[in-house]
Order: structure tokens, then sequence, then C-alpha cells
């Protein structure tokens, strides 16, 4: 079943007299359970693309379905609501609220949607199980690893069960240990929670955790490759 399709999309930034075609064309559909990668060099639309997914940016033409919904044509408090209930974030930089524990960083995607306390908790336990982090759900921000902080906003992203989970650059900011357990559990996460998984890098060793990796340059996919099993190389 086809959770995200993209269908002929374009993105211009600036004026007919210095336009930019951040994306020229773009056309792909990602199935349910997919962890799918889109690499490419700097400049060359991944975050533009991404921000349109997410209903962050307008695209200038084209349409974007997710879970068989156009996202271009939702409005103000609609597409609020869509990003909070279908979409799943992991950002570069966390985003965890610093006055916040792990608990009540991943608590927050239900708490704002009036989800009973209870299955609050019985839902961040599960999610922090699977993640490996019951230890550090008391403790805040600045008490915790760069790969500990990763993994409590990969538990955020996930806490509501959304249909599609946007990943921009997520190790940019990761050593290499650090790098690795993420992305291992990212591919848990897909694997064994069947969670859909769309992830924009530059870093190949990154792109190579994807089952199915696009590659982006000025705008337009060049290139696609499927991994087979046992082709990444430790
Ligand atoms: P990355 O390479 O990590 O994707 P960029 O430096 O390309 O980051 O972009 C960071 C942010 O700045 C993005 O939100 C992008 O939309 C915006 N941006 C990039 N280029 C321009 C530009 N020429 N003018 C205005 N904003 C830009
Ligand atoms: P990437 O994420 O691959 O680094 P971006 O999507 O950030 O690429 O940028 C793609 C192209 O669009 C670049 O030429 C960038 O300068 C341009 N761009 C991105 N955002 C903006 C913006 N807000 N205004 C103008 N140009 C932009």
């Amino acid at each position: 079943e086809k959770i995200l399709d993209v269908k002929n999309i374009e993105k211009f930034y600036g004026t007919q007299d210095s336009l930019t075609k951040a994306i020229n064309q773009i056309s792909f559909s990602v199935d349910e359970g997919e962890f799918v990668g889109v690499m490419g060099p700097s400049g060359s639309g991944k975050t533009t693309l991404l921000n349109c997914i997410s209903t962050i940016d307008r695209v200038t033409s084209g349409h974007i379905l997710i879970n068989n919904q156009d996202i271009t044509t939702l409005k103000g408090s609609q597409l609020s609501a869509f990003r909070r209930n279908e979409l799943g974030f992991i950002f570069q930089d966390f985003n965890l609220l610093d006055t916040l524990t792990a608990f009540e960083n991943i608590a927050l995607a239900l708490t704002i949607q009036k989800v009973k306390p209870s299955e609050v908790e019985a839902q961040v336990n599960e999610v922090a199980k699977r993640l490996e982090i019951e230890d550090v759900l008391q403790k805040y921000p600045y008490q915790m690893s760069g790969g500990q902080k990763q993994r409590v906003a990969s538990a955020r992203a996930l806490v509501h069960n959304p249909s599609l989970i946007l990943a921009d650059e997520p190790t940019g900011a990761l050593d290499s240990k650090s790098s690795r357990m993420l992305l291992e559990s990212m591919e848990k996460l897909n694997k064994e929670w069947n969670a859909t998984i769309m992830m924009v890098t530059h870093d190949a060793f990154t792109a190579s955790y994807a089952e199915r990796i696009l590659f982006i340059k000025d705008g337009k996919i060049f290139n696609e490759l499927h991994r087979g099993e046992d082709t990444r190389k430790e």
C-alpha cells in the first residue's frame, strides 16, 4: 500500500529574472513499511523536498499524497492537525525541549492530543523499551549523551504511530558510534515495527541503512538503488 505518492512536483524560489528551480519535476512513491533514503550533494534540493512533504513548504506545482490525502490542498488548522497525527520527525539537532525530561519530551505529541495519562504512560514506556532508553526517561537533555538524545528524539517521532517518519540528516550532529546506534534503532523500528521512513542525507554511510536510495541532483532524481540484503560493508 502506498503511504507517500509524490506526483510531478516543482518548487521554484525567486522571481522570473532569477529563478531557482530547487525541485524540477520529481515523482516517486513510498510503500508502507519501506525505509527510503534521499541522497544528494548540498544544494541539490533535499531540504526543499522534505519541507514540501512535511507541509512546512508549499509546492509550486504538482501533488503530494500521504495516506491518500492530498496535502497540497490542505490549509491552516487542517494542515497542523495532519502534521501532528500523520507525521513523525527526526531532526539533526534533536529539537528536544531542555526544560522537560525525556519522558515528557516523548509524551508531548500525545498530551497535546489529550490522550489519557495512563495511556500516555503505556505508549511512552513501550516505545522506550523498543529503543532501549528506559533508564533515561527521567533525565533532562543536558544529562544525556548525543546518542541517547537522538534515540529520545526518535521515540518522540514514533510514539503517536505516524503514517510516515521524516528524518532530515539525522546523523549530522553525531559521532560515528552514535550514528551507528541511531541508524540501527531506525532500522529496527522499520523492520520490527513496520515504520515507514523517508530520510534525507548527504552522507553515504547513513544512506546505506535505507533499503532504497533515490539520488537527487539539481532538483531531479537521476538514479535509484535498491540495497540487497548484505551489500553494506562494515
Ligand atoms: P542543508 O544543506 O543542510 O540542507 P542549507 O544550508 O541548504 O542546508 O539550507 C538551510 C535552510 O536555509 C533551508 O531551510 C533552506 O530552505 C534555506 N535556504 C537555503 N538556501 C537558501 C537561499 N538561497 N535563500 C534563502 N534560504 C535558503
Ligand atoms: P539541500 O538540502 O540539498 O542542500 P536545498 O533544498 O536547501 O538543498 O536547496 C536547493 C536549492 O534551492 C539551492 O540552490 C538553494 O540555494 C535554493 N533554496 C532553498 N531554499 C531557498 C529559499 N528559501 N529561497 C531561495 N532559494 C532557496
